[in-house]
């Protein structure tokens, strides 16, 4: 089973996932991004996917590591340094050590899997690519870095679109590329991550929309829109300012030729037929994971439903 995931919403359903496949699942993450700060790789998506299949995430935060300490973002701000983004202690072994591979010539993808292999975690994890690649929002104050807009602006501005910087030159790392068959996976789910700055990089990633739909297996999302609103972040804020009505209706048509079928939350069940009015299939469920029980739930329920889409399929 193949999962494309951001951060907090994706790696939610990614561990409920990995609690049914184990190293049956392989997670493509989000690079967009990620981005410099203070001599150091930041890759916010890859490192909470892997801390949370790792099982030390955060579990109020949904980011960073759990029972943390801020003693050096303390002493950078009593030096005069920058304290704007929040890097906790454990959390920096994590960039010290990354920066220091890269620098030494080796690929995101590497040091990921060595992330991996030491924190014992039996999903793959994959970079969605090794070379640079930087969401900018588009705004009415001209093109704004994503951590600029997101840390430091709060998302306060308007969007206006998004461009995915560097991707025309970006490649499938060649472990990812071998993961990309049928052979090995039976169903490709897009989690409940934010489609524009999480979900959307990777598949602008040249080839990598293609190679997934060439795999001809069930393509289901989940939706992050619960109700009218986003569970987490600006994702709700943004379809309002893209002028999109802020439902899973606008999820689905934004995935369309893409997905078979996604998976909504019992409060939209008003919004089924809408969607399947555009050939998407509908089921709908508690997609709230609160707690590790819920986040299993709804793994099930995207594979049972991959299955049921499978038969159609043939
Ligand atoms: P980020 O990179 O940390 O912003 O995280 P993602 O892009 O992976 O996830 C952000 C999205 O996850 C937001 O749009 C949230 O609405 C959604 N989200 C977070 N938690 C949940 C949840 O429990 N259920 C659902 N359905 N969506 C969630
Ligand atoms: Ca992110």
């Amino acid at each position: 089973m193949l999962a494309l995931a951001g951060g907090v919403g994706g790696s939610k359903l990614a561990s409920g996932l990995a609690d049914i496949a184990g190293d049956g699942l392989a997670v493509i993450v989000n690079t967009a991004d990620d981005f410099d700060h203070l001599g150091l790789r930041i890759c916010p998506d890859l490192d909470t996917v892997t801390y949370a299949l790792a099982g030390i995430a955060n579990p109020q935060t949904g980011w960073g590591i759990v029972d943390e300490t801020w003693s050096c973002l303390d002493r950078l701000a009593a030096l005069g340094g920058d304290d704007w983004f929040r890097l906790g202690d454990k959390d920096l072994a994590t960039h010290i050590l990354r920066t220091h591979y890269l620098r030494q010539g080796e690929t995101l993808t590497a040091v990921t899997e060595r992330f991996r292999q030491r924190l014992r975690i039996a999903p793959a994890i994959f970079p969605m690519t090794d070379q640079p690649v930087r969401t900018l929002v588009r705004t009415a104050q001209g093109e704004l870095g994503f951590q600029h807009y997101f840390v430091k602006l709060r998302c306060e501005v308007p969007v206006l679109g998004f461009l995915f910087q560097g991707i025309e030159a970006a490649t499938i790392p060649a472990p990812l590329e071998a993961q990309l068959s049928p052979v090995l996976h039976d169903l490709i789910v897009i989690c409940p991550s934010n489609p524009f700055v999480s979900v959307d990089p990777i598949l602008s990633v040249p080839h990598l929309r293609e190679r997934l739909l060439a795999m001809r297996r069930p393509v289901v999302a989940v939706s992050p829109i619960i109700g009218g609103a986003a569970v987490k972040g600006p994702a709700a804020k943004m379809i309002r300012e893209l002028a999109m009505p802020v439902s899973p209706v606008s999820i689905a048509r934004h995935y369309r030729g893409l997905i078979h079928g996604i998976v909504i939350d019992e409060v939209d069940a008003a919004h089924a037929t809408e969607v399947e009015k555009l050939g998407i299939h509908v089921r709908t469920a508690e997609t709230l994971m609160t707690g590790k029980e819920r986040q299993r739930k709804l793994a099930e329920t995207c594979i049972r439903f991959g299955e049921a889409i499978a038969c159609t399929l043939q």
